[in-house]
């Protein structure tokens, strides 16, 4: 009797990276060890600098997750209560619930489906005299049309704030995401595109003033050690991730090529099959995640099969911001938001070629 078992095949395995680089990661958490420089040691300062340079911006301020680097860039922007903030309702609950932590009203406009992220043209019609910011996020590392933003913003004179927490190292017409609004918000969480082995974020900025008072803010509101002048946070990122950061950093390229490539193979695989949407493939684009959309209600049923086959799926997200229980009834409905959260469906992405391609065999073969 012949088996037909496929291998078991996450949507994200973190060992391989691991193990390729386990050697040089353990030498960089010993030499934090015999520093004893945890909080804000050298590898923080080593690694801002090596992300500014390779971002192409001024300042790179490591915090302690990317949720805190958004609720930084707000309060670094003076945003708070009676002012609200446009964003996408199509994204993790960090980005709406920043705005909300500050004391602001998220206001959301509807995705383009075409690239699932918040539509500029719909902006415009969303600002009130309360509007203070943009925050475009660059949904599974695919750059926001920044241009368009940018221009709506000047116009209205409003703040932006990128949500980069998908996106490290995709590019707007060949600008680093989270160099062209005045902050960017990077997050470290293990699965991301760069991923520390704990939590961690990072902010971006090309203003010395703003990100001044950034750095004043993640440690306790203060410039000066005892010299508090504001309620601040105590958000750091731990120099043991940033060493382990400072590894990985010089991989990142190479990792985000290996994404396109995998993503060009899937939407050439999956090229003409019916019901099966493939996302728009731009040389910027990071694919933090390959995400399809399964359409005429087949999706769940899609990835019910394909974990029978033993691969793993994830949907990015199933409940749109505003349909959450936190916000739920106090905005209307966003027709192209509800529709992705029921269609979407997110494959392996960082896997070898040879994994792809059973997983391409498989979704075929339903
Ligand atoms: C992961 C994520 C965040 C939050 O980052 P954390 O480091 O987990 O706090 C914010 N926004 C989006 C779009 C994300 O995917």
């Amino acid at each position: 009797m012949t088996t037909t078992a496929h291998p078991q095949i996450p949507i994200l395995d973190l060992k391989p990276e691991i193990d390729e680089l386990r050697p040089e990661i353990m030498a960089a958490i010993g030499r934090v060890l015999d520093r004893t420089d945890f909080i804000m040691g050298e590898d923080v300062h080593l690694f801002e600098q090596e992300v500014a340079a390779y971002l192409g911006v001024k300042h790179a301020i490591g915090v302690n997750s990317g949720t805190d680097a958004l609720v930084i860039a707000l309060r670094a922007l003076g945003i708070g209560p009676g002012d609200e903030v446009i964003t996408t309702p199509f994204t993790f609950f960090a980005t709406a619930e920043s705005i909300s932590m500050v004391g602001a009203k998220p206001v959301f406009v509807d995705i383009d489906p075409a690239t699932l992220n918040l539509n500029p043209e719909l902006i415009e019609a969303a600002i009130t005299p309360a509007t203070r910011a943009i925050m475009p996020v660059h949904l599974y590392g695919n750059p926001v049309d920044m241009t368009r933003v940018m221009e709506i913003a000047a116009k209205h004179g409003l703040k932006v704030v990128e949500d980069c927490a998908q996106s490290f190292g995709a590019r707007w017409q060949g600008t680093q995401t989270g160099t062209i609004g005045d902050f960017g918000a990077y997050s470290f969480f293990p699965s991301k595109n760069l991923g520390a082995y704990g939590d961690g974020g990072l902010l971006a900025t090309n203003d010395d003033a703003l990100a001044d008072t950034a750095r004043m803010l993640r440690v306790h509101g203060s410039r000066k050690k005892y010299h508090n002048e504001t309620v601040g946070y105590n958000s750091r990122l731990d120099t043991i991730q940033a060493a382990i950061l400072r590894v990985k950093l010089p991989h990142l390229e190479k990792w985000n090529t290996h994404r396109r490539e995998v993503a060009r193979q899937y939407n050439e695989g999956l090229k003409g099959i019916e019901g099966i949407v493939t996302p728009v493939l731009t040389t910027g684009h990071a694919f933090h995640q390959y995400t399809i959309r399964v359409q005429n209600g087949r999706r769940d049923d899609v990835q019910q099969k394909l974990a029978e086959q033993g691969i793993g799926t994830m949907i990015y997200y199933p409940i749109p911001q505003d349909e959450l229980p936190i916000y739920r009834d106090q905005y209307p409905a966003y027709e192209q938001s509800s529709l992705a959260a029921k269609e979407v469906l997110s494959l392996p992405i960082s896997g070898n070629f040879s994994l792809i391609s059973s997983v391409l065999n498989s979704l075929k073969s339903i």
